[in-house]
């Protein structure tokens, strides 16, 4: 007997399970009263009735009460019911008070049996009794307040109202009055207890739903506040790591080490390695390590190490307490005894490189952190592409020096004829003097003092063509710079055989205005030499085909930091709109011209830490002007820095 459909509405189902539970609770003094009411009428009925009747009567009203207790014991002793079990025990209760009711309404045959007015009147007033407590206490269910009540009062109202008698039928009509009396109060009091109960069952869920919503926030709050920190965290880390990268660094070793630098602070670990594999060898790049137990250089097995895992992985690596994990059973466990490890892949080109790795020999109490993998990641891919960017500086810094060379050989070949002049003349000599020598030996006519002066002319003469042909080696070889500390007279007079035989080819008057007091350069000699000769060859070019006088004027001067040296020639010049182009490689007016000299002049005057220039003459010709840094001057070009270590007295 549940709500008219309960099933639409929960909270109707959970009002119903209130409502039974309160028909319980109040039943007990209802029944108590009932059982000792028909006790009391059965006490005065007793002389007056006939005892079976009144037995019978009395015995099946104390009957139902009886059950009607026993279940309100048994209901109390209940666990908990469910919704379809409180159905049930409504039910069981409801029958329990309908059988009551009956027995109730069987008090007319009492009245019947009645011998006066008096006996039947208290036969009502026990009645009404009967009901109005029946009906107080039955309202929470409406059903069982009905199959309580009617049954009771109907029979003896109806036998009532049947009597010819105005005192009976009176007391008929005011029984029918008692009962929608009863019916209507109870109804409106089951009313308010319903609206009561939905208030209140509303409001239990508004309580629970404004727990459930507090600990959301809470969560969602600690939640933020977690993700707030890891926020900060991230942050920090960028930053610390963009510290990093964006500090200019000039050398790869230097960038390297203060990422692992960085790494072994972010991360609380004493190791940080950038390390590079092949096959099994695992081999240190950079290192810092506790009291350089792990340097660069050092080699390993790759399968004795955690990083053999982060390669295979492809992401990062990481825990904080191998012992307690199943890290405790790797080799690099059991022979380094490491706690701690994170770990990325380093790639170069695309391909598997090495790893960058930061570990500690104790257990880290902190998780690594999502933002430390991710930070890890980066920095490995930052170590990639600065090793990258290593191996690309290396491999232009070789095909440049093999430019150089290759442009140097070339100005060899083009004063080739001019050098095979210039070595065939002392071999001539040495050709006419042995001869004479030879002469003279054989007829016998010579003069001692004669023949020592002729060798010592041969001498001289080999010396002389040693001295080209040595230059000539020394200028063709290929050698890496060597940034020394030099003079700029000493590097001229070690291409005066070359200066003599350009000026020589086509008759050009060479002029030097070389400062006497002008401080040394730090400079690479032959690539000095390089250039000079270059520009020297362009200008007597230029005035090859000039009927004016050909003049070329060498000159150096200084201020506090450095050298300017100049090639002025009295050429035709060059047009202005043309002039900007002239440093652009494979710019070239000459029919047979690679348009490289004058670019490859300016590569290598750039990599001293100087610049190359040109500006037209006032009146004819042109000037190239290039500058080189004083040894002294402290801020070294750093393509030069690496080779300082060479730095030798001799030259030219
Ligand atoms: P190349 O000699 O093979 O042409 P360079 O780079 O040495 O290559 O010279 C580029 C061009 O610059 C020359 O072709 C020439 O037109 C111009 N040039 C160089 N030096 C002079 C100069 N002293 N006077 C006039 N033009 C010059």
């Amino acid at each position: 007997m549940a709500p008219a459909n309960p099933s639409d509405d929960g909270i109707d189902r959970r009002i119903y399970a209130e409502q039974v539970r309160l028909l319980y609770a109040q039943a007990p003094l209802d029944t108590c009263a009932s059982l000792l009411l028909t006790c009391l009428l059965a006490l005065i009925l007793w002389p007056t009735i006939a005892r079976p009747a009144l037995l019978t009567w009395l015995i099946l009203l104390e009957t139902t009460l009886l059950l009607r207790l026993a279940l309100i014991l048994a209901f109390q002793r209940a666990p908990n019911p469910d919704q379809s079990a409180i159905e049930r025990w409504a039910d069981r209760y409801t029958w329990a008070c309908t059988a009551s009711g009956i027995c109730w309404g069987g008090c007319v045959f009492l009245l019947v049996l009645s011998p006066s007015l008096v006996y039947q009147t208290l036969i009502a007033l026990f009645l009404g009794g009967a009901l109005m407590g029946g009906v107080l206490t039955m309202t929470p269910v409406l059903t069982t307040c009905a199959f309580y009540s009617l049954p009771l009062a109907l029979p003896p109202v109806l036998w009532l109202l049947l009597q010819e008698d105005l005192i009976r039928t009176v007391m008929g009509i005011t029984g029918i009055l008692y009962l929608l009396l009863a019916l209507g109060t109870a109804h409106r009091y089951h009313q308010n207890l319903t609206r009561s109960l939905r208030l209140a069952i509303e409001n239990l869920a508004l309580a629970h739903a404004s727990a459930v919503a507090k600990e959301q926030t809470e969560t969602i709050n600690r939640q933020l506040a977690d993700q707030q920190a890891a926020l900060q965290d991230s942050v920090t880390g960028f930053q610390e790591f963009y510290r990093v990268v964006s500090i200019p660094r000039r050398h790869i070793n230097e960038r390297l080490q203060a990422l692992l630098v960085m790494g072994c602070q972010r991360f609380d670990t004493a190791i940080g390695l950038v390390t590079c594999i092949e096959g099994q060898r695992y081999e240190v790049i950079h290192a810092i390590a506790p009291s350089d137990e792990i340097v660069r250089g050092d080699v390993f097995n790759l399968s004795d190490t955690y990083c053999d895992h982060t390669l295979k992985a492809q992401s990062p690596l990481g825990f904080e307490h191998a012992a307690a994990s199943r890290w405790r059973e790797h080799p690099c466990y059991l022979k380094f005894k490491l706690e701690t490890y994170l770990g990325a892949q380093i790639q170069v080109g695309g391909e598997p490189y090495g790893t960058l790795c930061f570990s500690d020999y104790r257990p880290r109490a902190k998780l690594f952190s999502t933002v430390d993998q991710e930070l890890i990641r980066l920095m490995a891919r930052w170590a990639g592409a600065v090793i990258e960017q290593d191996r690309m500086a290396m491999a232009v810094q070789r095909q440049h020096t093999l430019l150089v060379h290759a442009s140097r050989l070339n100005t060899l070949g083009e004063m080739a004829s001019g050098l095979a002049h210039e070595i065939n003349q002392p071999i001539t000599a040495i050709t006419l003097y042995t001869e004479t020598c030879l002469a003279r030996l054989q007829n016998g006519s010579f003069n001692p003092v004669e023949i020592r002066e002729t060798l010592e002319k041969i001498a001289a003469q080999s010396t002389r063509t040693n001295a080209i042909i040595q230059h000539i080696r020394r200028f063709a070889r290929q050698s890496k710079p060597q940034y020394l500390t030099v003079r700029i007279k000493d590097m001229l007079d070690g291409i005066d055989d070359f200066l003599r035989l350009e000026i020589r080819r086509h008759q050009v008057q060479l002029y030097q205005t070389i400062a006497p007091d002008l401080p040394a350069v730090l400079a690479d000699p032959i690539q000095f030499q390089q250039v000079i000769l270059n520009l020297i060859h362009n200008a007597v070019d230029a005035m090859s085909a000039s009927t004016e006088p050909r003049t070329i004027t060498l000159f150096a001067h200084s201020d506090r930091e450095m050298v300017e040296i100049g090639v002025k020639d009295t050429g035709p010049g060059i047009a202005a709109d043309v002039l900007n182009q002239l440093l652009h490689p494979f710019f070239t007016t000459k029919p047979d011209g690679l348009g490289l000299g004058l670019s490859i002049s300016q590569s290598i005057i750039e990599a001293h830490g100087g610049r190359l220039w040109a500006t037209p003459n006032p009146g004819r010709g042109i000037t190239f002007h290039f500058t080189l840094p004083l040894a002294n001057r402290g801020d070294t070009p750093e393509s030069a820095k690496t080779d300082l270590s060479l730095e030798t007295a001799g030259i030219g």
